[in-house]
This record gives C-alpha cells, sequence and structure tokens, in this order.
C-alpha cells in the first residue's frame, strides 16, 4: 500500500508501536500495531479532512468487504485527489490497523498526535457490515448540519434516525474512538446481505462491486466539498436532522425540530376542530380507531417477532448469523409486509365500521401527533418520522373537511395527507429491514403498519361498502400468499456452498499434558461437527482454556489428536520482593508458530494482582489495573490480559502482585486455522464458519512461579 502512495508522489508514514486498552469487565488488550497515513497538502488549509479505513479484518473472515471495501476506496481516491487540483484543506488518509480489536490502530494514532490542538479535524470513516446494497451514512459526530450539507452531491442512505440511535448502541468503529478525541464527522458503511458479515464468505467473490463504487463516489463527494470549504465554518454549525426523499437529503437544522414536533398536535387539534363545525367529524367517532390503533401495531410487533422464532425453529442455525439475517430475505420480507397489509386492511375496516375516513384517520394519527414532541426531546433526529405524519393527516383532515363525505375530492384530500407518511416510512423501512435482520424485522413491520394504516384510511368507504366476508376472505388471501411467501424462503433457503450454514469447531491443545479437543458452541450441530466433536457436553474446559467459557448446557468437545499448533511460553526474566508485593517481569511469547494472539492470565486465587504493564507503550501510558477484570469467569483465571499480533520473539509483561502462594499464570495462543493434520475431512462447501466462534486453533500452558 506504501508502494501504491508512493507511486502517486505522495509520501506514506508508517507507523510502529504498543497500544494498550483497559478492560473493563473483561481482559485487557494490548497490541503491536503496523498504520499507514498520508498528507495530501492543502492550498491554504483550514484544517484537516481525515478519511479512515482500517487494514485489518477478523480471524474467522478474510475482509474483503469489512475493510477492504473502504480500503480500496481510499487508495482510487489518493489517486483522483492527486490528479486534481489541489485541494484548499489537508487532506489525511489513515489506513488503521486492529481496528476489530479495541481499535488499536487509531488509538496509536491519535496517541501520536500529542495535544490535540484546535485545528478543526473533519472524519469521514469507511466501514462495512455486509458486502451488497448502497452506500449507508449511519453516524455523525457534533455539528451535523455542514457535514450532512457536504453530501450533498451523491447522497447515501442516511437518516439522523440511524445517528441517533447508533449514539446509543455499545457498537465501536475507529470513528468512535476519533470522536472521543474530539473530532467530529461521517461514519459509512456498506451493509446488505450481512450473512457473510466477519465469515469466510467476506470475500472478493461476495464482495459487490456496484457497492464499492457507490461507497468511493459518496464519499469523493463528501471529501471534494469537505476539503473545499472553511472547515472552521463546519465546526460551528449546528446539528440537524435528515432524511433521503427520493434522490435527495433532505436537511434542516436541530433548532427547527421541536416547534415542527409542537405542531403536528396543534395541526392536528386545529384541524379536527374545523372539520367538527363543518359536521365532517365526529369526536365520539374518532375513539375506535385511536383506541385501537395501538393494538394493531402491537399485533403486528408480535407477527414479526414469532415469524422469525418460527424461522429459528426450522433452520436452527439462523441464530448463529451475527446480524440476525440469514441470507435470500427478500421473500421473506415480501410475505411478512403481505402479512402486515392483511393485518392493517381487516384492521382499518374494522375500526372504521362506524366511522368516516376523516375520522379514521384523525383517530390514527393522534398516535404520531402525540409521540413527535416526546421523540423531539429525548430523540430529536427521529422526531421527523412523526411530526411529517401527523402533520400530513392534519393537512388532509383540514382539506377533506371541505368536501362531502361521498366526494372524490376528500378520497383525494386524504390520499395526498398519506403521502408525507409515505416519503418518510418507505426510505426508513427499507433500511431497517437490513440492518436488524429478519430477527428484528418487528420494528419496521410496526412502521410499515403505520405507513399502510394512513394509506388505507382514503379507502376506509370502500372497505366498509364490503361484504364483512368478503373482506376477511380477501385478507385471507393476502395472508396465505404472505405465508407462502416466507415459507418458500424458507423452503428453497437450503444450504449450499453459496449459502453455507455457520458452523462452529474448534481446536483446544492442554499443552501442558499433551491432550487435544475439538470444540463446537453449537446447539444444534451439524453431522460434519459432531463427527469430531461427539455428542457430550461440558463446562470443564475453561479451567485450562479461559477463552472456551461454556454457555449454558455445556459446548460440546470430544479428543482430538495431538498435532503441532502454534504454542505459547512463559519465562521469568526477573522476579523481586519488596514488602509484601513481588514484581515479576515476564517473557511472554509463542514456543512454536506465529500466533494471531496471545493471553496471559492469573490465577486470582493464588495471588493478586496489584498492577500490570506492558512494555513498549509510549511513554505516558498508565499501568493496567490489577483486581479482576474477568470476575464473572468460570474459573480462577480471574485477571486477564490478550496481546494481538504479539511480537514472535516474546512480549514483555510486568505483574506486580501481592500473596504468599505462587503465582499461577497461564499463556495461551490463539490462531486462525485448524490443524490440517487434525481435519480428516475437511470442511464441506455447504457449511462456513461461525463469526467469532469456528476455525480457530487455541493451546494453553500454565505456570507456576
Ligand atoms: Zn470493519
Amino acid at each position: 500500500m506504501s508502494d501504491r502512495l508512493s507511486a502517486l508522489g505522495l509520501k506514506p508514514v508508517e507507523t510502529e508501536g504498543t497500544e494498550v486498552v483497559p478492560g473493563d469487565g473483561a481482559s485487557h488488550l494490548a497490541g503491536r500495531v503496523h498504520d499507514i497515513s498520508v498528507t495530501i497538502p492543502g492550498r491554504s488549509s483550514t484544517g484537516q479532512v481525515l478519511l479512515v479505513a482500517h487494514t485489518d479484518s477478523v480471524l474467522t473472515g478474510p475482509g474483503a468487504s469489512d475493510d477492504g471495501l473502504g480500503v480500496s476506496s481510499l487508495l482510487e481516491i489518493a489517486r483522483i485527489l492527486t490528479e486534481g487540483p489541489r485541494p484548499r484543506n489537508d487532506v489525511v488518509l489513515l489506513f488503521t490497523d486492529s481496528e476489530e480489536t479495541g481499535q488499536l490502530g487509531v488509538r496509536a494514532y491519535i496517541h501520536s498526535l500529542g495535544k490535540v490542538d484546535d485545528m478543526p479535524r473533519v472524519v469521514l470513516n469507511l466501514e462495512a457490515r455486509g458486502t451488497a446494497g448502497r452506500a449507508v451514512m449511519f453516524e455523525t459526530g457534533d455539528h451535523s448540519s455542514a457535514l450532512v450539507r457536504a453530501l450533498g452531491d451523491h447522497p447515501p442512505v442516511a437518516t439522523s434516525l440511524s445517528a441517533e440511535v447508533y449514539r446509543r448502541l455499545p457498537n465501536d468503529t475507529d470513528f468512535t474512538q476519533l470522536r472521543k478525541a474530539g473530532m467530529t464527522g461521517l461514519n459509512f458503511a456498506v451493509i446488505g446481505d450481512s450473512a457473510d458479515y466477519h465469515a469466510p464468505g467476506d470475500d472478493l467473490a461476495h464482495v459487490h462491486l456496484g457497492s464499492l463504487q457507490d461507497l468511493g463516489d459518496t464519499v469523493l463527494a463528501a471529501a471534494h466539498r469537505l476539503s473545499a470549504t472553511d472547515l472552521r465554518d463546519v465546526t460551528r454549525s449546528s446539528d440537524a436532522t435528515w432524511f433521503n426523499v427520493g434522490p435527495l437529503l433532505v436537511r434542516y437544522p436541530a433548532g427547527a425540530v421541536l416547534p415542527l414536533a409542537l405542531a403536528a398536535p396543534l395541526a392536528l387539534l386545529a384541524a379536527g376542530w374545523y372539520a367538527r363545525r363543518r359536521k365532517t367529524l365526529r369526536p365520539g367517532a374518532m375513539l375506535r380507531p385511536a383506541l385501537t390503533f395501538p393494538l394493531a401495531l402491537a399485533a403486528t410487533a408480535a407477527l414479526g417477532r414469532a415469524a422469525w422464532q418460527v424461522l429459528v425453529l426450522i433452520r436452527p442455525y439462523y441464530a448463529s448469523f451475527l446480524t440476525g439475517d440469514p441470507y435470500r430475505t427478500g421473500p421473506a420480507i415480501i410475505g411478512l409486509l403481505l402479512l402486515t397489509a392483511a393485518l392493517t386492511g381487516l384492521w382499518t375496516a374494522w375500526a372504521g365500521r362506524r366511522s368516516g375516513a376523516l375520522e379514521t384517520a384523525a383517530g390514527i394519527a393522534v398516535w404520531p401527533a402525540l409521540l413527535a414532541v416526546p421523540t423531539a426531546l429525548l430523540l430529536p433526529g427521529a422526531a421527523y418520522v412523526f411530526t411529517w405524519t401527523a402533520l400530513g393527516v392534519a393537512a388532509g383532515v383540514a382539506l377533506g373537511a371541505r368536501a362531502a363525505e361521498d366526494s372524490p375530492w376528500r378520497t383525494t384530500a386524504l390520499i395526498g395527507s398519506a403521502l408525507p407518511a409515505v416519503i418518510v416510512l418507505v426510505p426508513l423501512v427499507t433500511l431497517l429491514f437490513p440492518t436488524l435482520g429478519l430477527a428484528t424485522a418487528a420494528v419496521p413491520l410496526v412502521l410499515a403498519a403505520l405507513a399502510l394504516a394512513v394509506l388505507a384510511t382514503p379507502f376506509s368507504r370502500w372497505l366498509r361498502g364490503l361484504r364483512a366476508r368478503r373482506l376477511v376472505a380477501v385478507a385471507v388471501v393476502v395472508a396465505l400468499a404472505g405465508t407462502a411467501c416466507v415459507g418458500g424462503a424458507v423452503a428453497a433457503d437450503r444450504p449450499d456452498a453459496d449459502h453455507p450454514r455457520p458452523v462452529s469447531l474448534m481446536y483446544a491443545l492442554d499443552a501442558d499434558h499433551g491432550r487435544a479437543y475439538w470444540v463446537s458452541e453449537d446447539t444444534d450441530p451439524a453431522s460434519w461437527v459432531t463427527g469430531y466433536t461427539g455428542h457430550r457436553r461440558t463446562e470443564a474446559l475453561e479451567a485450562w482454556s479461559p477463552a472456551l467459557a461454556a454457555p449454558p448446557g455445556g459446548l460440546l468437545a470430544g479428543p482430538a489428536p495431538v498435532t503441532p499448533v502454534a504454542t505459547p511460553e512463559v519465562s521469568t526474566v526477573s522476579d523481586t520482593r519488596s514488602g509484601a508485593t513481588r514484581t515479576v517481569r515476564l517473557k511472554v511469547g509463542p514456543r512454536t508458530g506465529k500466533p494471531a494472539l496471545l493471553a496471559l492470565y492469573v490465577d486470582t486465587s493464588t495471588a493478586q494482582v496489584v498492577r500490570a504493564r506492558v512494555a513498549g507503550t509510549p511513554a505516558g501510558t498508565p499501568d493496567l489495573s490489577g483486581g479482576e477484570n474477568r470476575p464473572h469467569a468460570g474459573s480462577p483465571w480471574k485477571w486477564g490480559l490478550l496481546m494481538v499480533a504479539p511480537d514472535p520473539r516474546g512480549q514483555d509483561v510486568t505483574l506486580v502482585v501481592r500473596g504468599d502462594k505462587p503465582l499461577r499464570v497461564l499463556a495461551m495462543t490463539e490462531d486462525s486455522g485448524l490443524p490440517a493434520q487434525a481435519l480428516s475431512r475437511p470442511r464441506p462447501a455447504d457449511l462456513t464458519w461461525e463469526p467469532g466462534a469456528a476455525g480457530l486453533s487455541f493451546a494453553s500452558r500454565v505456570y507456576t512461579i
């Protein structure tokens, strides 16, 4: 990569260092990281545009999409920026290491900046959580108004609702650390076809080139805009609300959110009052639709939840997709939408039995009108959904009130009043299905039910005209078609080479006793897996292999041949006692092989860790805390340190401990791949590795010091 950047006339800077992240309720993390950054100097810079992608991937996946899409986009953007006229602002391209384990690379970069100055820095971070679909801008920092404006030339899929929700999730990317360091910016990802996320299927064969082009186009357009603007204005701009309307990205300042949300119930009240004066709305007739609409939404949510439970009953391995989304979900989504349409249609006809279309529409709109203000206060970026749905219906009620009950004008006014709901809800529903997966399809289905109900009310007079039996018959036919779609989708989705079933199989070696096991986390294992593990379950492995904590019910484990894998080695460099404490300097390294990860655990029943230090960390790095950072471990190894990409010559770790008993430590290697010599039958093509819990080999040794 450095060569490619140098060939463009740029001067890439490679930095190497050891970075640590204190574990909070988990092992501490340390790693040797290798970042590459390059600056395209600006003509008269007002700040920095920082484009970031990560070069590492998880052990279970090659990472062609996560984050090959980001890295290749940045390389191409570098070429385009160096060929065009020089940008006004400095543009920095940062290729980080070890994003997947604690964002160690970006942390090292932030530390290398030293004291953070006042220079405005705007980050564009490129990620992937799938291999297909359009680029989604899912997270923003502060001052989103000017940032979202920069997306105008090539708008991605974006809504301020996702930024609002993502902020509350525990998920971290490099952008999380850059934000914590005081920077703002935008976070992009491709999220479609997420069944291959963090799995062997995240390879070149599955990456959609259209997604690469779209991500590149989107980020390049934003980089062009931001590299030409005065970045000091960006950091002075306010927050905003934004959402897609057709090809546009609509945006208004956060200051308008609450007034608009307040206007929603007021407008509905005014429209209702006006309609009542014109004797076209009886408040009493709104009661049935208003009071029962939440029940219709609850039934839709229950339908979405139940559908997932049935799907997992038929295909238990659906539960092992990291994002809750199996392959080929299109027909199942259509089926669920048809079922929702049947349910909503029936409810609309029933609720509007003694009401006019105006009264039913107003009854439904009571809910978005009531929710608009609390949402504006608690989740301002999400308030637009309720605000515009309610405002649309209010306008329809006011206009429809001027026409007679059976006039086509009233129907037209009400159809028009549903447009805002359809415009804001359809892109959101389309985004939420791949984001949340079939496992949480209940959420987009409830929003779809809201849109469908608002859309159905103009036709409630016609629905009422139908005889009940005919109406039920139509609903049953639609529901059957929906069920057939869902059923057909799951029946056709048999595992094959392109849509393999994820399985868990790992190899664990107890190097002290010369015994090894095949291990699986699967609850409903494939026969290929049990061919290795057998059917016995155990919770005993954690005692000598802390990575193999057993889920309820235990892990499947069966004897395996002992074959050469990367094994750990601990040697004592120095051991001094001063009063009640001992300072033990250890060299932790591989005895054989070059493992991806080395772990060191302390038996906290033999000694209390006071503090620890990993050599090579930058000056000023605080010591790692002692005590028990893995208090919930089901073994005595309650203090742990994971070292990513360890130095093959050994990693220097100093432990300060207290206690009279000899110190017991456990060293463990973790590496990708299963030992080929031990694997008599290779993994069949219709099986793949379950993200994070398969295709890994562990080896451990215990030392008493
Ligand atoms: Zn990633």
